[in-house]
């Protein structure tokens, strides 16, 4: 899908091209360094390991095309050469995560993302960043379009994250309009797959988790709210689309197909056949109650769409983390 008829001169231009994935050893970042490898581009993955892991990349270490190297990007870049590509993956994404080192989130989405656009815009390079619906807040809007502005507690809990998001999309801009960077945005909405971090506090790792254990899913607040889920194969797709484009965004990645957390929780119990049961715990502070991606954007830019169906996602990941949970710190 993702090569047109008649794209053959773009096709090999890319393939010799070197790209840098900031976040490389994580969840998102990992998948964009083996779909970037695939189509025969050089990687370099950059990744302070604070929440991205070595067991995301270890297959690819001893590949000649494939470089990792271990830095905070927002103490400064390592030495990278003149890429390509920039895409700019690094930043905790679990509400755990981001909650227990709100400083460094926001160091790394700001200062972090600053330096990534000076490197872009000295090296011409194709500057993505990846963005998030956690923009729109906790939206008065339904479903959410890219001209949506958000609803965002600016000193709230969350606030570490969007802001910081927030402020890079900001940033982006800025160099786009100051320096001429070549710069796009995606706002990506809730993703899972093979490589979520089992233990990271993210709903499908949380829920698949538990019931392949046979523990209590615990549900925060009612299970009402709702969240739109995006196999992660999809997502890595739709991003390679913008890397290839020069749109600059924002548009919306994710899945429409928009469930509540207690009918995920429900569908998680029955395709593992756990005798799990449903715990209730008090709501989280700022937790949006919706969350449904209108991704009519991406259609028609960059004729992309999600084709991996909610249960065939939930299956593979359940195989996934069943087959390598051993592979986690607990
Ligand atoms: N959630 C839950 N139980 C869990 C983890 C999350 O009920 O064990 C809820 C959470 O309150 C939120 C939704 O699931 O409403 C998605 O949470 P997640 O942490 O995956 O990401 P978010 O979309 O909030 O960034």
């Amino acid at each position: 899908r993702r090569f047109v008829a008649g794209s053959r001169f773009h096709i090999s231009r890319r393939r010799s091209m070197t790209a840098v994935v900031l976040g490389g050893s994580g969840f998102l970042g990992s998948h964009l360094c083996d779909a970037l490898l695939a189509r025969g581009q050089d990687v370099i993955a950059v990744d302070d390991l604070s929440t991205g892991r070595l067991q995301n990349i270890e297959h690819l270490i001893g590949n000649k095309t494939f470089k990792f190297i271990q830095a905070d990007i927002s103490v400064g870049l390592p030495d990278l050469g003149t890429p390509e590509l920039i895409l700019n993956f690094a930043s905790p994404a679990s509400p755990p995560a981001y909650l227990s080192m709100p400083i460094h989130t926001m160091r790394t989405g700001s200062l972090g993302t600053m330096h990534a656009l000076e490197l872009a815009s000295k090296t011409n390079a194709r500057f993505v960043m990846a963005s998030t619906s956690e923009i729109y807040g906790d939206p008065l809007e339904h479903p959410q379009t890219e001209t949506y502005w958000g609803n965002v507690n600016p000193v709230g809990v969350r606030s570490c994250y969007d802001e910081a998001k927030r402020f890079a999309e900001s940033l982006t801009f800025a160099y786009q309009r100051e320096r001429g960077a070549n710069t796009g945005i995606v706002r990506i909405f809730n993703t899972y797959g093979p490589r979520l971090d089992p233990n990271d506090g993210r709903v499908v790792s949380n829920f698949i988790m538990a019931a392949i254990n046979d523990q209590p899913l615990n549900i925060y607040g009612d299970g009402s709210q709702t969240r739109s889920l995006c196999y992660v194969s999809d997502l890595v797709d739709g991003i390679l689309r913008m890397a290839d484009s020069n749109n600059s965004g924002p548009i919306n990645l994710g899945n429409p197909n928009e469930l509540t957390i207690l009918q995920l929780a429900q569908r998680v119990i029955d395709l593992t056949h756990s005798k799990s049961t449903i715990n209730f715990q008090s709501a989280l502070s700022d937790d949006p109650q919706q969350r449904n991606p209108d991704i009519a954007l991406a259609k028609t830019a960059l004729n992309w769409f999600p084709a991996t169906d909610l249960d065939a996602g939930l299956q593979s990941t359940v195989h996934w983390m069943t087959t390598m949970e051993h592979k986690y710190d607990k």
